[in-house]
């Protein structure tokens, strides 16, 4: 069905609300602006995406452990980081409409509109002409090396301007480039100014200054911090990768886009320690490993893509994002940064403990470098539901709403159903449940017709449906309807788990890998 991409992320907003997945944060207050709670399903959904997340990095890596670490940190950690000094991001107001955008972002946008441009020159090429070679018209169409042109100037200006942290310069860009508000229409911006990202909080007792903490905003430190911890107690030889998910928290000037952008996040992190001179190596290993891993949903490989950093954070040599397509377009879903030592250094030199690896082959200490693999929890839940969710028109001339959610990470693996209220089948629907309830999340539906209890469970996403009916109670064979084809099959109870084993497990997922 062909829905207006605005109207299409609206309708999964209110998906997610009408069906327990997300609601706004204290939300009978009037919510919290870019805050926000998982409900039944959706604490379900994000729980086994997180599960799969540490079963392919944990589990399924010999070299890789899991650690907890606490929100709280020493604030010197973040003195040593760079994050008080440098954890910025530049805004800019708009002094008619007084809204507030990231300036970086006005600027990224503007380019991916020229982008966009190339690519309908490109489609509009390629459908007047027979034997279309697109490097050629890329490389020979007039208005397109324009576009591209004027895109690489746009690029350096902002490249330079962000290296010598020449705030005037970025707005004079926004300026040049003739960017409007979106709500007002105005170029009447203000200048361009830096807003630190961290939450402040005060430990113990008020008022004293050098009592003031941060809210981690990345759960990466809490890992460079228990590096030697866990290398030494774990007896860990390098390369080794150490991995974590947790709560992070960022003052985010902007914002938008539902769960995208918001100031309370989850972080699924894993640092991999490598020997120095070998880290281009395990970049593009975890580039090639990473974007594996995300295709195993099966939401479409076309779907991702990557982007290299046009300016390297203070810590990196080396940084790409995976994007993902998401109903707004290609955004950042994962970061892989190569971190060099930087971390590790700046922790031994503000503590004034050595934080480095001896090893054996080489006989002698080093500080390793790390490799960084971050994805937002919240971001891939986002992904996966908004490229799962489908608005289908079915031959009767109704419409369908279905999430065909990977099997293995649905909120709720199997709902059974009494075909009717007596006769003994909701006794045999209770005995199916508490045969399987062991393993999996199964629910129980009686009410309204066997028809209007598919689409329910197809709204949530729950690949299959068991239905019990008279002939079960002799033949001792149910329903099983599937929630992508609609098609049904007749099996034997006594086979239902193999069933389910076979088709909803992680295993099968991480077999993928
Ligand atoms: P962006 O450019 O979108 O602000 P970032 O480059 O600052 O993101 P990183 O610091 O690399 O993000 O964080 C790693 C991952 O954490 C991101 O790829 C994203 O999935 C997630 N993330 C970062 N900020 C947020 C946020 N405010 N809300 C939800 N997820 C976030």
């Amino acid at each position: 069905m062909s829905v207006k991409p605005e109207d299409f992320f609206k309708n999964i907003i209110s998906h997610c609300k009408e069906y327990g997945f997300i609601f706004q944060s204290s939300e009978i207050y009037d919510g919290l602006s870019a805050v926000y709670d998982y409900g039944q399903n959706g604490a379900e959904l994000k729980k086994n995406i997180r599960e799969y997340w540490w079963k392919a990095m944990v589990q399924m890596h010999e070299n890789i452990v899991g650690i907890d670490a606490a929100i709280f940190m020493h604030p010197t950690t973040w003195k040593a980081s760079g994050h008080v000094d440098a954890f910025n991001d530049p805004l800019i107001d708009n002094k008619d409409s007084k809204k507030r955008y990231r300036a970086d972002v006005l600027i990224e946008e503007h380019v991916a509109k020229i982008e966009d441009k190339i690519e309908k020159e490109v489609e509009k090429a390629k459908k007047r002409f027979e034997n279309f070679d697109e490097g050629m018209f890329r490389s020979t169409n007039a208005r397109v090396l324009e576009y591209q042109n004027k895109i690489t100037e746009i690029n350096s200006r902002f490249k330079t301007a962000l290296n010598d942290g020449n705030l005037a310069e970025v707005k004079q860009i926004i300026i040049d480039c003739e960017i409007v508000c979106p709500i007002s229409g105005s170029r009447n911006w203000t200048d361009v100014r830096q807003f630190n990202l961290m939450f402040a909080t005060q430990l113990g007792s008020v008022s004293e200054e050098s009592n003031t903490i941060y809210l981690r905003p990345e759960t990466a430190q809490g890992i460079f911090v228990n590096y030697l911890n866990v290398q030494k107690t774990g007896r860990m030889k390098i390369p080794f990768g150490i991995a974590q998910t947790g709560k992070a928290f960022r003052n985010e000037i902007v914002a938008r886009q539902f769960i995208f952008r918001m100031r309370e996040f989850e972080q699924m992190e894993m640092q991999f320690f490598v020997k120095p001179g070998t880290e281009m190596h395990w970049y593009e290993y975890w580039k090639t490993a990473r974007l594996k891993w995300h295709n195993s949903f099966g939401l479409g490989n076309e779907n991702y893509k990557f982007h290299d950093h046009i300016k390297l954070a203070h810590y990196a040599n080396a940084a790409c994002d995976i994007e993902f397509k998401f109903p707004f377009g290609f955004k950042e879903l994962e970061g892989i940064h190569s971190r060099t030592d930087f971390d590790l250094k700046q922790h031994e030199q503000f503590s004034g403990k050595k934080l480095q690896y001896f090893d054996n082959e080489e006989n002698k200490s080093y500080v390793p470098y790390v490799v960084e693999t971050s994805v937002g929890l919240d971001r891939l839940f986002l992904a996966t539901l908004s490229a799962a969710y489908k608005e289908e028109a079915l031959e009767n001339g109704e419409t369908r709403v279905v999430l065909n959610l990977p099997p293995a990470l649905a909120p709720i693996k199997a709902a059974v159903f009494p075909l009717v209220k007596k006769d003994g089948l909701p006794e045999l629907a209770e005995e199916i449940i508490n045969e399987l309830k062991y393993d999996y999340i199964v629910t129980y539906d009686e009410k309204d017709t066997v028809g209007k209890r598919y689409r329910r469970q197809d709204a949530i996403g729950t690949p299959y449906c068991i239905t019990v009916d008279h002939q079960s109670l002799t033949d001792k064979m149910v329903t099983i309807r599937h929630r992508d084809t609609m098609q049904q099959d007749r099996i034997a109870i006594a086979e239902v788990k193999e069933f389910l084993n076979e088709r909803v497990s992680l295993t099968s997922l991480l077999k993928k890998n």
